[in-house]
């Protein structure tokens, strides 16, 4: 398999906003559908906070009285409301009798957008490096000052 080099910009991966030490991204789906994880790395005095969160989905789709195309229309109609409060009032029953529901969501990731998203990990952590090192020479120099 043919050898890749990170990119930038990289494929896949689009810097939302930055606020100092915050950076926000978001990953995309490879196979061209609306879905991605945002993900968001904040570089404090002493660590590296990651979050990452993509919006998950029920079986919404799920059909317990199938829809067929050449039905009548009223019937056409009637069977997709039934569908769809039916799907929304099984998630209900299932939070109310569980306490929590199970969803997913699959994102996938090119070979390139994978090394591509390791590459911000790893620069992520360079930048920690390079800020805390800052910091603590300011705060010798700000000790230094004090004496
Ligand atoms: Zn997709």
């Amino acid at each position: 398999m043919k050898d890749l080099t990170p990119q930038k910009p990289a494929e896949g991966i689009s810097l939302v906003k930055t606020y100092g030490d915050f950076r926000w991204y978001r990953v995309s789906c490879d196979c061209g559908c609306d879905k991605e994880i945002s993900f968001s790395i904040e570089i404090d005095d002493c660590s590296i906070t990651a979050n990452m969160s993509s919006t998950t989905k029920t079986k919404y789709w799920y059909q317990r009285w199938r829809v067929e195309g050449n039905e009548p229309w009223l019937l056409y109609v009637g069977k997709q409301f039934c569908n769809d409060w039916y799907n929304r009032l099984e998630v209900v029953w299932k939070v109310l009798v569980h306490g929590y529901i199970e969803t997913s969501a699959d994102v996938i990731l090119s070979r390139q957008q994978c090394l591509n998203f390791s590459e911000l990990l790893k620069t992520s952590i360079a930048d920690f490096d390079v800020l805390a090192e800052a910091r603590m020479t300011q705060y010798e120099a700000n000790k230094k000052k004090a004496e």
